[in-house]
């Protein structure tokens, strides 16, 4: 007797100990799959609204304003707050190469967040500057295209809030870098309020991303370390290849000389139009100042201006005269991509 009440005993406590454990098993069970649906629903929701990545960006934000949620029927929009700077979101030295084309239907797909013309704006917080990006163009398609397809990414990084602008000159006459600048400006302005200026080549990358694209307290030279110059200035008061100005300094110098047609000189008479207004050249570091030209040969209608050493050494006479005030020119063709706005220009030709 007291045998099987023992037994009964044992048997009793242990289905109690095994109905226990299954019950402790079913609970962790479901408290697992609650939590895996909530992880599930966030990750969509971060997939849907949040950074996409491509080769070159880490893109920020959604398409939507920013909501808070009250309840489930009320929602206010939460003021934005300036983008720190800088940009916390920048990768520092970038791998720039040119072996393997580039397309522009490509680089579209991988720009989602583009508007129309090349404009862009961050979407989680207010742009530092509001930056029109002027490029002098003519026939170098297969340069733009890599110009984009690295850009674009950086300055998305960057934070800027900014517009690209192609500046093709129409005919085959002389080219004329500094002129398209000033058709630049004057064009981008009739678009939107930017308040800075960066002038760049079409060949020339950035090897560094912290190298911003923005504007400083003094007229900015960005592309401080080029390889075709071994990594370092060629002469200190070189302002050639990439530069940034704001509305102001521009101004101040009336901005460019329209009269150098051909090849040279038109930077180093920005640098003295700068200089004699007592502006002094601002510079990212050799190492955050690299950048690589895409090698080519000389273009048709650009050869050396044999005129420029006799302007230069004038140009504290005629900047006055020459320049942002004096510009004219007809604008043929204006194109809206998603990538640029590509304005095409008869800026007429050097006089003979
Ligand atoms: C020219 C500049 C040019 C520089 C570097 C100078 O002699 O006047 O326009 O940017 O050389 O090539």
């Amino acid at each position: 007797m007291r045998d099987s009440s023992v037994n009964f005993n044992f048997l009793h406590r242990t289905c109690t100990l095994v109905v226990l454990l299954c019950f402790l098993h079913i609970s962790v069970t479901v408290i697992y799959y609650v939590r895996s649906l909530d992880l599930r629903q966030t990750f969509v929701q971060h997939q849907q609204t949040h950074n996409q990545r491509t080769p070159n960006v880490v893109r920020q934000g959604s398409d939507e304003p920013k909501f808070i949620s009250l309840s489930n029927s009320t929602e206010i929009t939460e003021p934005l707050e300036t983008c720190p700077d800088p940009s916390p979101i920048l990768v520092g030295p970038l791998r720039i190469e040119f072996n393997t084309p580039v397309s522009l239907e490509e680089v579209r797909n991988e720009n989602p967040r583009l508007r129309d013309g090349g404009r862009y704006k961050p979407q989680d917080c207010i742009a530092l500057q509001k930056v029109a990006i002027i490029i002098p163009f003519r026939n170098r398609d297969e340069h733009l295209r890599f110009w984009l397809y690295y850009l674009h990414p950086i300055l998305q990084r960057q934070q800027l809030d900014y517009g690209v602008y192609i500046i093709n000159q129409a005919g085959d006459e002389t080219f004329n870098r500094a002129k398209l600048l000033n058709v630049g400006y004057a064009e981008a302005l009739k678009e939107y309020d930017y308040e800075c200026f960066v002038f760049s080549d079409v060949d020339l990358i950035p090897m560094d991303d912290r190298n911003t694209y923005k504007c400083f307290s003094q007229p900015r030279h960005l592309s401080v370390s080029m390889d075709k110059f071994g990594f370092r200035l060629p002469y200190n008061q070189y302002f050639g290849g990439v530069s940034s100005m704001s509305k102001n300094q521009f101004l101040k110098i009336n901005g460019f000389p329209n009269n150098y047609w051909g090849w040279g000189g038109e930077d180093d008479d920005i640098y003295n139009r700068l200089s004699s207004k007592g502006m002094s050249i601002s510079r990212p570091s050799g190492v955050i100042g690299k950048c690589r030209m895409i090698r080519h040969e000389r273009d048709k209608q650009n050869d050396p201006n044999p005129q420029r050493f006799d302007r230069i050494a004038h140009t504290r006479d005629t900047m006055h005269k020459d320049g942002i005030n004096s510009l004219s020119y007809k604008v043929v063709k204006v194109e809206k991509d998603k990538l640029f706005t590509k304005i095409t220009v008869n800026i007429g030709k050097a006089p003979r």
